[in-house]
């Protein structure tokens, strides 16, 4: 039988020479010469107008909410189908995560659902790229602008994916990133804060705010002769011994875009077929209209007990399958914010059903035709 993780990093094979460089130089601290380099690198690469590196996709949310001010009892809008991270940098300043629906194509938050929680009180939309697979970005960014709310895009999972051509993460006012070790691009824990919005005064605050509200960005510009405590801060410049491990990761971006599409591309021409059998509902699939990183896939069953039955059989085989999103709303947290079980039937609906399969670039294809077969199998006793 074999035995295969959900999960296993990749590396590239620079890491190592990268980290002993920066060891060398005896400069682990943040803003060095890495931090420069990946910052460049996604700029360029995606064109976007100015990234700030982060030690998590986590910080890089609480910094966006910082810079745009969010205060104790205002709402931000956002998918209870996802990972907390937004709905805690709310709770903390003391605002108030809304949770809206998601739809059942991508399981995507659904533009028709936040603009029914629209209120006096919403400063900002949150609309997460699920698996890497775009939100509907132009229907967010007119809600955006019709009720003058911010649109903060989590693309954590998102990185080197695009919508209508534009790289996610630079559509909305600010994108986050995550290069945590269970995302495409890694660096143990990372993350950066993307600003698209043209308004000067958020790079300007963003500058002061990551380097503990002091003025050392100009300093270091030579814009003032010795930087001093200035204004709100904190403490978000990743260590250079992170952004090492990240640049030999995005140096190589597309080649690991083109290992994970290799192996999505056989789960998805292996297990079309599962379609027709009565108690699978959907698969992972890539919409037309979207390029995507092929962070993850997923197979969703009608019943919540037939996908734990067949999770169990495949982890019995030595594959280890998960599910995943517990929905916010109905979390011991979302019962304390007010929600109750049952407030949002999608979202229950798709967290109960949904099977992920491993995905990373080391899968081989022994290993895939392994999973393929072992899932056919499983379906068709049922
Ligand atoms: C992974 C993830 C995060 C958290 O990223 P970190 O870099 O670990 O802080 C946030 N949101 C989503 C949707 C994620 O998948």
């Amino acid at each position: 039988m074999m035995e295969i993780p959900f999960n296993s990093p990749y590396l590239t094979g620079k890491e190592e020479k990268y980290l002993a460089d920066v060891l060398r130089r005896r400069k682990p601290g943040g803003g060095g010469p890495y931090m420069a380099k990946t910052a460049s690198l996604l700029e360029d690469r995606f064109s976007l107008a100015r990234v700030f590196m982060t030690p998590s996709c986590t910080r890089a949310l609480e910094m966006a909410f910082e810079l745009i001010d969010l205060k104790p009892g205002e709402e931000i809008i956002l998918p209870s189908y996802t990972f907390p991270s937004a709905a805690n940098a709310a709770v903390l300043r003391g605002a108030v995560p809304v949770f809206a629906e998601i739809n059942r194509d991508n399981f995507n938050l659904d533009p028709d659902d936040v603009r029914e929680r629209i209120t006096g009180k919403t400063r900002a939309i949150i609309p997460v790229h699920y698996g890497g697979v775009s939100c509907e970005m132009d229907e967010f960014m007119a809600l955006g602008k019709r009720y003058d709310l911010y649109v903060i895009e989590d693309a954590a999972q998102g990185v080197n994916a695009r919508y209508k051509g534009d790289y996610l993460g630079g559509i909305g006012d600010f994108g986050c990133y995550s290069f945590h070790t269970t995302k495409n691009y890694i660096s143990g824990e990372g993350g950066a804060l993307v600003i698209n919005s043209p308004d000067q005064r958020l790079i300007e605050k963003a500058e002061i705010f990551r380097e503990h509200g002091t003025d050392r960005a100009r300093f270091l510009r030579g814009e003032v002769e010795e930087y001093k405590w200035v204004g709100r801060g904190s403490s978000c410049l990743p260590s250079d011994l992170q952004m090492a491990v990240l640049y030999a990761q995005l140096e190589e971006m597309d080649r690991i875009r083109g290992m994970r599409r290799e192996i999505f591309e056989k789960y998805y021409s292996g297990l079309k077929e599962v379609l027709d059998h009565p108690l699978v509902d959907s698969i992972s699939s890539v919409p037309e209209d979207r390029d995507v990183n092929y962070h993850l896939f997923y197979l969703k069953f009608t019943e919540q007990e037939v996908r734990d039955n067949v999770l169990g059989r495949l982890q019995e085989r030595g594959i280890t399958a998960v599910f995943h999103y517990q929905p916010l709303h109905s979390s011991p947290m979302g019962e304390k914010l007010g929600y109750s079980p049952g407030d949002l039937k999608v979202t229950e609906e798709i967290a109960a059903t949904i099977l992920r399969l491993p995905l990373f670039p080391d899968l081989n294809s022994e290993q895939v035709e392994y999973i393929i077969d072992n899932t056919k199998e499983i379906l068709e006793k049922f």
